[in-house]
């Protein structure tokens, strides 16, 4: 009999422990697996925003995938995936195609503009290793430019993060700890540099629990960070950011702005004529997508609904992490001619944000957490994922142990 061919897009959270489930749960006869990412290695997103600050070096963040992955279980294929044609059952890639006869996809997130003028010319994203770099190095280079000239430039160090939702609040804690060194490295006054926290809902964090936003915020604050809340962004120029509150229009002189707005599914997906919202895919209870029995979407790509809130559940590593075993084994039913597939619920274990290296605010269960238990519980649910993911061997490789710091 034809061994199946299983093809998954994306190394993100849902890709790679897809095929880690699938290679542990598998024997070598009974399917081929493939799994086809841009880059030659997986990161951990939610690591980025210590990249793009520049407190994490972006190796820590990245692994090797043929590091993690047995290649005589699963094929690698270092591609860039193009576009996706379900009724061929066939993957266009930059170059060459690949066919399956089943396919998940776990394409990831891209930033949502929401058509904001200037935005996608002039702002920076947090989004993938790439882009966090860029960051780091385009703070850095202000900082040193500032001093070789002779007309002192205030756009240089005024950093502007949009978005006060978990993203941008972990952006501006790493932020807060990265640029007193900067200052010192490049002989500008702390006080000389300011850190802009722009967010257009009547609160930092909209919807998590209120008295950790008050802990969040006071903690920021007195780090250094600015909160503009009630702010809407209407504009991003090369040297400035507008927005609008109360009615007022106000501009910040600026060269740094880094967009955390918001995100949406990886616009191939739709591109490739599934129905999205905010491109992704809502998919049944065992994963597929409605329109195909061959096809499971994973991770930010795929939109799953809380029925209790009848809302969407928000996309996080946590819900992919959790929908990649259940793929895996929905996978193997079919693989192994069974036709019962598991339905997914998402176990929401907790959140937990980060506010610097040492200082954090989350949810874990009914307990609330703040301070540096709560940064220790990060650094737990971290090193959590390495050790389902590669072993003791990279847990000890890449894990974050000093909990002081
Ligand atoms: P991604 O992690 O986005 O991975 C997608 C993969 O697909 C990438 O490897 C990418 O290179 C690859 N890819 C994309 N396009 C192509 C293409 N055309 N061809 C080939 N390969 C392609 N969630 C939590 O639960 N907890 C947290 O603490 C947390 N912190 C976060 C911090 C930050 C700064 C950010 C930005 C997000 C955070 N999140 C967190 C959200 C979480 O990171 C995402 O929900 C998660 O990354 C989604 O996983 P994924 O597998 O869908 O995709
Ligand atoms: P988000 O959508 O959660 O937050 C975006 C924020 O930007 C919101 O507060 C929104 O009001 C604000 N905003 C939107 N348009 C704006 C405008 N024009 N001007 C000013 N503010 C504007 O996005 P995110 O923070 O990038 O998070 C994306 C996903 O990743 C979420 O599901 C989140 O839960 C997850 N995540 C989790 C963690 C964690 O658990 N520690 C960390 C980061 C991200």
């Amino acid at each position: 009999m034809k061994k199946p061919n299983i093809v998954i897009l994306g190394a993100g959270y849902g890709g790679m422990m897809t095929a880690v489930n699938l290679q542990k749960s598998l024997g070598v006869n009974e399917a081929h697996v493939t799994l086809v990412n841009k880059h030659s290695y997986h990161y951990q997103t939610t690591w980025l925003h210590e990249n793009a600050a520049g407190t994490l070096h972006h190796d820590r963040t990245r692994i090797k995938i043929n590091e993690v992955l047995n290649s005589g279980k699963v094929n690698f294929v270092q591609d860039t995936v193009v576009s996706i044609h379900p009724e061929e059952k066939k993957v266009k890639m930059a170059n060459g195609d690949i066919e399956y006869d089943y396919l998940v996809i776990g394409l990831g997130f891209e930033a949502e503009t929401f058509g904001i003028s200037g935005l996608k010319e002039h702002a920076f994203t947090i989004s993938s290793i790439n882009s966090a770099r860029l960051i780091r190095q385009h703070i850095e280079y202000n900082f040193a430019k500032y001093n070789n000239e002779r007309e002192k430039n205030q756009e240089r160090l005024n950093i502007v993060v949009g978005g006060a939702g978990f993203t941008g609040i972990e952006f501006v804690g790493e932020l807060a700890n990265r640029v007193p060194e900067l200052c010192k490295e490049y002989d500008i006054p702390r006080e000389q540099v300011r850190i802009i926290n722009v967010e257009a809902a009547p609160t930092a964090l909209p919807g998590f629990d209120p008295a950790l936003v008050e802990y969040a915020m006071n903690s920021l604050e007195a780090k250094g960070v600015e909160f503009k809340i009630g702010a809407m962004i209407k504009e991003v120029t090369p040297n400035s950011l507008v927005f609008e509150k109360d009615e007022q229009r106000e501009e910040i002189p600026t060269n740094t702005v880094v967009w955390a707005a918001g995100v949406r599914g990886n616009s191939i997906v739709e591109a490739s004529g599934f129905e999205t919202m905010r491109g992704r895919v809502k998919v049944r209870e065992d994963m597929r997508t409605n329109e195909y029995d061959d096809v499971f979407i994973v991770g930010d790509s795929a939109l799953i609904i809380n029925e209790e809130t009848d809302r969407p559940y928000p996309p996080t590593a946590q819900i992919a992490i959790q929908q990649a075993e259940n793929v895996a084994h929905n996978l193997k039913t079919l693989v192994r001619g069974g036709k019962d597939l598991e339905g997914f619920t998402p176990k929401i274990q907790g959140t937990v944000a980060s506010l610097g290296h040492d200082d954090a605010i989350g949810v874990v269960g009914s307990k609330k957490l703040f301070g540096w238990s709560a940064s220790v519980m990060k650094k737990v649910i971290d090193n959590r994922y390495l050790l389902k993911l590669g072993g003791f061997g990279l847990l000890m490789k890449k894990g974050k142990f000093n909990i002081f710091h």
